[in-house]
């Protein structure tokens, strides 16, 4: 009996395995098609000052509707992107997407909004990577002075002398640069101060975790001291709810970013939110 189970579970664990496959072959097809359409969209979550309420920055998220899948997860698509190469063309298209958001806002009189963009390792490990970005922001004539770059911990692990000297040139430039999803890695916290840094993100799922547990808390806590001691300012990701941002406050985190303020939103719905959050909060300054 015992062999029989033991068979059977082999055999759902090959399926799956085929299934698996399948789907990412598909994926891969299916981005592959997208491409060459640029069938992507961006999105926009809003960044808003803890201390000010006011919003100092939107994070783009790309999303995408395949023909045959239907909505896909960056989540899920990403890491085919960056497993199969195609991350490099689909980076283009974002950046350059963001670039035609910058310039539609711009022409509203929304000149003051930082931008962060997510940047995939294999893409900023390109050794033409600066070129090429500056190519397309020159084209679009957007400035690098409101772009932020956003990197994880597992992009700039790989502590090299190249890394650093990259993430210097970027400065110099004028982009502001981040480290996301922050506390997910296994990196050590002594590593930060080897880069020139301006954001730290901490990863939702801590923000998510900290008003049940005293651990996550304390960490958090530590997290933001840390930062601020190394001239960094903090980013709280995936906050939900009253009591995680009043929280926040009280650990002196600056800026919050998360479903309680808003979920990403298309660019023209950005704008209107841009217009509504002022109006509230004149009304609640009065
Ligand atoms: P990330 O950069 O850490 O982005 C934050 C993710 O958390 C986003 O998911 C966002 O929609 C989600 N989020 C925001 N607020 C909340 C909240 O209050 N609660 C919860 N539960 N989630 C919240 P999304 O858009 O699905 O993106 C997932 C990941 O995919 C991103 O994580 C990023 O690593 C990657 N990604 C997304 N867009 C891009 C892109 O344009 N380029 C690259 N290279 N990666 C991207
Ligand atoms: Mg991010
Ligand atoms: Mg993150
Ligand atoms: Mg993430």
């Amino acid at each position: 009996f015992a062999k029989q189970n033991g068979r059977n579970n082999y055999a759902f664990y090959f399926d799956d395995l085929k299934k698996d496959s399948a789907r990412l072959l598909l994926l891969e097809s299916e981005l592959r098609k997208a491409l060459q359409n640029k069938d992507f969209t961006m999105h926009y979550q809003p960044k808003v000052s803890i201390h000010t309420e006011q919003i100092i920055g939107v994070e783009a998220l790309v999303r995408w509707t395949s023909d045959r899948l239907g909505i896909v997860s960056p989540g899920e698509f990403i890491p085919v992107a960056e497993d199969s190469g195609l991350i490099i063309p689909l980076s283009e298209i974002i950046i350059e997407k963001v670039c035609q958001d910058i310039n539609s806002w711009r022409n509203k009189g929304i000149d003051q909004l930082l931008v962060s963009v997510n940047i995939a390792g294999l893409h900023f490990q390109q050794e033409d990577f600066i070129e090429r970005i500056s190519n397309i922001l020159k084209k679009y004539n957007c400035s690098p002075e409101v772009f932020e770059m956003e990197l994880t911990e597992r992009t700039l692990m790989k502590d090299s002398s190249e890394i650093v000297n990259k993430l210097v040139r970027l400065k110099n430039m004028g982009f502001k640069i981040s480290i996301d999803d922050f506390g997910t890695g296994y990196s050590s916290l002594s590593y930060l101060n080897r880069f020139p840094l301006n954001y730290l993100k901490i990863d939702g799922s801590f923000i998510q975790q900290m008003t049940s547990l005293q651990e996550k808390q304390a960490v958090v806590d530590c997290i933001i001291m840390m930062a601020h001691r190394l001239h960094i300012k903090v980013v709280a990701e995936g906050v939900e709810s009253k009591e995680q941002v009043e929280l926040l406050k009280s650990m002196d985190c600056d800026f919050i970013q998360g479903y309680y303020f808003s979920k990403p939103l298309p660019s023209e719905e950005l704008v209107y939110f841009l217009e509504l959050w002022e109006i509230h909060k004149q009304e609640r300054n009065v």
